[in-house]
């Protein structure tokens, strides 16, 4: 069999990777890699797509800033020390610990979204389920959707935040806005981003139509309260 096209890997019902022609031309270790790359369940036309910004379109700017931030991240005496620095700046921040502890998930890119959920389940479609646009990754799923968009414009946050802290990766974006944001705003972004993820839960595990205000009022009103009780003014 002649291979010119990316798609002459692919069997196509069910849609997925052609294990064998794999094994037959690839070296082990390429074939794991492979498989662990998802594929689209849908026909969707391929296309270029750059994940730092929430269009997918590539700008200068957001080039600009998502290689800077690259090069943030490498700085530093090493990656556990560095985890360690962000889990101490995560932890003092005056958020309620599940709050916390999600932003920690977030940043190790540890959330059961689409796409981790496959690199378990092999069988396991990874397309973002109340869209059906797009691979849910934990930027879809926080950042991309039109559902967390949503939240993100009743919030009033800055699009630029997200693009300017490299937003490929959400452990950039969140290490940005650690530095970058002061205290009071960076919480608040912390429970934007915890409002996006409930509201991606609570589609997904009821019938309940969940809109966004909602959504954002009920995290701020969860953190605000825990704030009176834990925090002195
Ligand atoms: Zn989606």
């Amino acid at each position: 069999m002649e291979i010119n096209v990316v798609a002459d890997w692919f069997v196509n019902e069910p849609k997925a990777w052609n294990e064998d022609l794999l094994r037959l031309h690839l070296y082990e270790f390429e074939v794991r890699e492979i498989l662990r790359i998802p594929l689209c369940a849908t026909d969707e036309c391929d296309n270029l797509v750059w994940n730092p910004t929430r269009d997918r379109c590539y700008t200068v700017k957001s080039g600009y800033h998502f290689i800077r931030s690259q090069k943030e991240i490498k700085k530093g005496s090493g990656a556990s020390s560095e985890g360690r620095g962000l889990w101490s700046r995560i932890w003092k921040l005056e958020l309620p610990p599940k709050i916390k502890n999600f932003i920690w998930r977030v940043c190790k890119g540890a959330l059961p979204c689409g796409i981790n959920v496959q690199k378990c389940v092999v069988e396991a479609d990874p397309t973002c389920q109340r869209c059906l646009r797009d691979i849910e990754s934990e930027v879809h799923a926080l950042v991309g959707c039109p559902f967390a968009q949503e939240v993100w414009e009743v919030a009033s946050m800055d699009d630029e935040l997200f693009e300017a802290g490299g937003g490929g990766r959400m452990v950039n974006t969140v290490d940005f806005i650690l530095k970058r944001l002061q205290h009071d705003e960076v919480c608040r972004f912390m429970v934007v981003l915890w409002a996006c993820w409930n509201g991606r839960n609570k589609a997904y595990h009821s019938d309940e139509q969940v809109e966004p205000q909602v959504v954002l009022e009920k995290a701020m009103s969860f953190w605000h309260s825990w704030r009176v009780v834990h925090c002195a003014w």
